[in-house]
């Protein structure tokens, strides 16, 4: 790292493990590490020579301390410092990466950006869900479940997500699932759809609910699931039958070799 840069980087879902070599390069080099809620404190153990300054915003006001901490990283990087700030899975995933980093580069900054494994992606596949998979979807759509004001995002048009997307991964879904699941239904999703909820996916605290789209509501309410939280919708949740390798390794036997009903090895045309 250069003195007076930003690197701007993702730290993965969790686990340690999953962060790339240029995110631990950095946090070895880096004076200072400005943190997110979402990043697990052992990551941070990978740079005991730096500062370390938790910036997470849950509960605050999300806008007027963006913007602080957006300036907190323009003061250190001109004085100097090689500044890490490293953000839950992918800094440019519903994690607003690019806002900070339009901030340092309009203060004239230099930034480099890391990518990390996004929750939505890497968190399913901890749980054994494959994000796509040939037999259920070529497709994939991301939403959050917030939007700025804290609402189920008015933006969106939650018909044509339920109608034209094969499988939906929801970030920032807990608050707002009984909405969302109610517009997917009213829009034709049916409501034995499989569904799955991932919680702290990753570390040791993961758990994972398997569903359906009409009973997702109940069925969180009576686990206590808590966020941080991907919510996936689409049958490829159904290979977790077969795909569930962690339980595997506790010794859980697998519970469906053929959870599609394809009738023929994985592998054939
Ligand atoms: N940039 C992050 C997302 C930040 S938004 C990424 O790429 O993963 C925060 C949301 O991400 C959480 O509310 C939750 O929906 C999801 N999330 C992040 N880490 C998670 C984890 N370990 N397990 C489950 N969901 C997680």
């Amino acid at each position: 790292m250069k003195a007076g840069w930003v690197w701007l980087c993702g730290a993965g879902p969790g686990d340690p493990g999953l962060l790339t070599l240029h995110a631990l390069n950095a946090l070895r080099q880096a004076d200072i590490v400005i943190y997110d809620a979402l990043v697990q404190k052992d990551i941070l153990a990978w740079a005991p020579q730096a500062d370390h300054i938790y910036a997470g915003k849950r509960g605050g006001k999300p806008s007027a301390k963006q913007r602080d901490i957006s300036l907190q990283l323009v003061d250190l990087a001109r004085s100097g410092k090689r500044v890490l700030r490293l953000k839950g899975g992918d800094p440019f995933v519903f994690g607003r990466g690019g806002e900070e980093a339009q901030t340092l580069v309009q203060h004239g900054v230099p930034v480099r950006i890391i990518p990390g494994i996004s929750a939505g992606i890497g968190g399913l596949a901890y749980a054994g869900i494959p994000v796509t998979h040939r037999d259920v979807n070529q497709s994939v759509t991301f939403v959050t479940g917030h939007d700025q004001s804290g609402n189920t995002p008015s933006a969106l048009d939650w018909t044509a997500i339920s109608q034209g997307s094969q499988v939906i991964v929801i970030y920032m879904g807990m608050k707002h699932i009984a909405q969302i699941a109610a517009k997917l239904i009213a829009a034709g999703r049916s409501l034995s759809e499989p569904c799955a909820v991932v919680t702290t996916a990753t570390t040791a605290d993961q758990h994972v609910l398997e569903t359906t789209l009409g009973r997702i509501v109940d069925d969180i309410a009576a686990s206590d699931m808590q966020p941080p939280a991907i919510i996936c919708v689409g049958r490829s949740v159904l290979m977790r039958q077969v795909l569930d390798w962690q339980g595997q390794e506790a010794g859980e036997p697998v519970r469906d070799l053929d959870p599609l009903g394809r009738g023929r090895p994985a592998e054939s045309a």
